[in-house]
């Protein structure tokens, strides 16, 4: 039995990179996707090239709490739980602490964190209820505390803070609801650039198997290449 049928997974940020890759994988794994977009168009034309009849493409703005709920409305409308959350939304800064101006600070800290805060709010209680629920925050090494300074300096600052927000939710939710973050490595995405190390679908691999934890797996961890690594 394909234990993934009838889950719904939505993923942010995927009309491109590692959340597109993401969509895909989980769509092969037999899951109904929600590609969720900023843009719909081009969240719309990223699913055509998929061809998936089980995508549902959604507009969603992660920075607007609004946009984040009215999603929500609609995929309940439609009857639509949303059983597994990819926080893959992301936006790279690339200035140093003093080249840094505030807005380019909090632009950071409302995609890359608030983002997050946003969709877990609205649909983890869901998850908690139904007793079931898996979310991946997309985070990075350059946010880890551990022989690391975060950087650069807003998207270290803010991935740091992705991960305070994972352990924050998971011990929030049920066992049964698995909230934990992946760095996906060094990816050729528009993001990472095209000397990026790893393929787009080893960046996603990790964050699709979170998505598809077993129930014995764990919660309020932090991994990169299925493997566990420090804060
Ligand atoms: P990417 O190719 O630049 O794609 C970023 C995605 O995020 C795009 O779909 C973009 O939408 C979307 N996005 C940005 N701001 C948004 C917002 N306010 N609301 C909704 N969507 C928004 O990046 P990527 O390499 O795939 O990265 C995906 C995630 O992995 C990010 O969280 C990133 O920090 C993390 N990561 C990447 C690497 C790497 O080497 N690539 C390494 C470590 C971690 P638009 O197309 O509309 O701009």
């Amino acid at each position: 039995m394909n234990l993934e049928r009838n889950r719904t997974a939505l993923v942010t940020g995927a009309n491109r990179g590692i959340g597109l890759e993401t969509v895909r994988q989980l769509d092969r794994a037999g899951f109904d996707v929600v590609l969720a977009a900023r843009d719909a168009a081009r969240g719309r034309a990223a699913a055509r090239a998929l061809g998936s009849s089980r995508i549902r493409v959604e507009e969603l703005e992660v920075t607007d709490a609004e946009s984040v709920e009215a999603c929500a409305r609609r995929l309940a409308g439609d009857g639509v739980d949303v059983d597994v959350l990819v926080n893959n939304a992301g936006i790279y800064p690339i200035n140093s602490f003093f080249s840094l101006d505030e807005d380019t600070l909090r632009r950071a800290l409302d995609v890359n964190l608030m983002g997050a805060f946003h969709t877990c709010r609205t649909f983890c209680p869901g998850m908690a209820r139904r007793g079931w629920g898996r979310v991946v925050n997309v985070s990075s090494g350059l946010g880890s505390l551990t022989g690391n300074v975060p950087s650069p300096a807003a998207y270290g600052v803010s991935k740091a803070a992705l991960n305070a927000l994972t352990l924050v939710v998971s011990a929030a939710v049920p066992e049964t609801v698995k909230v934990n973050a992946v760095c996906p490595g060094w990816v050729r995405t528009d993001m990472g650039g095209r000397g990026a190390p790893t393929s787009v679908e080893q960046g996603a691999d990790t964050v699709t198997w979170l998505a598809r934890l077993p129930d014995s797996g764990p919660t309020g961890g932090f991994f990169r290449n299925r493997t566990r690594i420090d804060w």
